[in-house]
């Protein structure tokens, strides 16, 4: 579903994706992890073309990122929902306008996504009406609206209080075992043992370890991994 070929970035001089070799089968999860500023927003900012990439290349179910029919959603760490529009125009919006879908069918499909991650009821409501973890919940039915073949979701729970994780974490966990393909740039390393195919860590722009995460956990190989896994755990 996503494949990254020698891909490198910059920001001016900075490097911030080193050869970066990344394949990503239809259903499978990905958890990436790392220190901070290590490149995990940037590499998956990359798959939905939010950020050029100057070297190798990225493609999402054959096509560029970015480009016509490259369809990725994406579910960012503040829930940046359209704060003038209803929870059910959020999810309408975007397939009406850009998917150009007739009004009545984007209602119908905003609903069917809303239901599941459990908030329809709120559908009427505007965000500023909603708990933090129900906006994080209406911008992953926003992202699902757009039929996505990819899911990229950075640090979904980290701007969220603590009691309203475990719901967010519960929808992606919903998500997953509905086959959906997913990268999930997060510190949950519960969540990562729960669901993740492989875990991915990254440090200074680069993959350090790519593994199931019985064997991550079990034994990083890099001792970068393991002094990080230290400080999450
Ligand atoms: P965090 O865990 O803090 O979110 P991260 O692993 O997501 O970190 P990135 O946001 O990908 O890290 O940043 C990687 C590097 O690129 C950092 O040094 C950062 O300062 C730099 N960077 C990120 N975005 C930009 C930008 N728009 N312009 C310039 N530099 C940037
Ligand atoms: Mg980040």
């Amino acid at each position: 579903a996503v494949e990254f070929r020698g891909v490198g970035a910059w920001f001016g001089t900075q490097h911030v994706l080193r050869d970066v070799d990344l394949t990503v089968a239809p259903g499978e999860r990905i958890v990436i992890c790392g220190p901070s500023g290590s490149g995990k927003s940037t590499l998956i900012r990359c798959i939905n073309g939010l950020v050029p990439h100057q070297a190798g290349t990225i493609r999402v179910g054959g096509r560029a990122p970015g480009g016509e029919g490259a369809r990725v959603g994406m579910v960012f760490q503040a829930f940046n929902l359209f704060p003038h529009l209803s929870v059910l125009e959020n999810c309408t919006l975007a397939p009406i306008h850009a998917g150009r879908m007739e009004r009545r069918a984007a209602e119908e499909l905003a609903r069917r996504h809303l239901d599941r991650v459990r908030i329809l009821g709120e559908a009427a409501k505007y965000p500023a009406q909603l708990s933090g973890g129900q906006q994080q919940r209406v911008a992953i039915a926003r992202a699902l609206c757009m039929s996505p073949e990819v899911m990229l979701f950075d640090e979904p729970t980290s701007a969220l209080d603590p009691e309203m994780v475990q719901e967010v974490l519960d929808t992606l966990v919903g998500l997953a075992e509905g086959g959906m393909t997913m990268l999930v740039v997060t510190h949950e390393m519960g969540f990562a043992r729960q669901v993740a195919d492989r875990v991915v860590f990254m440090d200074e722009g680069q993959i350090l370890e790519d593994a199931p995460p019985r064997d991550f956990f079990a034994a990083p190989g890099h001792p970068r991994a393991r002094s990080f896994l230290a400080r999450v755990l």
